[in-house]
């Protein structure tokens, strides 16, 4: 398959998991900025999340792995930092989804996941990534994560 089928590259991309939220695809992240076919070749252009993030480079090897099982060898991953990534490129789907998944979504107010309450309190800045900080309800007492907005 060479014959430059936009819509199959979006597809696989969109079967390629977040490293860090496996519920949730790189495409749905929004991370994936554009795919193009120059001169037989795909170009699929990659804005980082979190500048340092570890995770960029786990999910450019995911995205390459994911596309040579599906036979796409002809392809270039270019790495685009403007404009940034921001929260805002997730759609409220994905943001739903991380909600289901036990993450505070980003948005202007952190909320525990599971009950809803915004009486929470902040544990730490940084959670099991700098992505995220961790709370504590102080209703359901349970701890949770929240994306940070950006
Ligand atoms: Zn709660």
């Amino acid at each position: 398959m060479q014959n430059g089928n936009l819509n199959t590259i979006w597809d696989i991309l969109g079967t390629v998991p977040d490293p860090e939220i496996p519920v949730i695809s790189v495409v749905e992240l929004g991370v994936i900025r554009n795919v193009e076919f120059i001169e037989n070749e795909y170009v699929i252009s990659v804005t980082p999340t979190y500048s340092g993030c570890p995770a960029v480079k786990t999910f450019q090897d995911d995205i390459k792995t994911q596309l040579k099982a599906n036979n796409i060898n002809n392809f270039k991953i270019k790495i685009v930092y403007k404009p940034a990534w921001t929260t805002n490129w997730m759609t409220k789907k994905t943001k739903k989804k991380l909600k289901e998944y036990g993450i505070s979504p980003p948005e202007d107010i952190a909320q525990c996941p599971q009950c809803n309450s915004t009486n929470i309190e902040l544990i730490s800045e940084f959670g099991a990534t700098a992505c995220k900080s961790l709370y504590k309800c102080s209703d359901c007492l349970e701890p949770f994560e929240h994306f940070k907005c950006i």
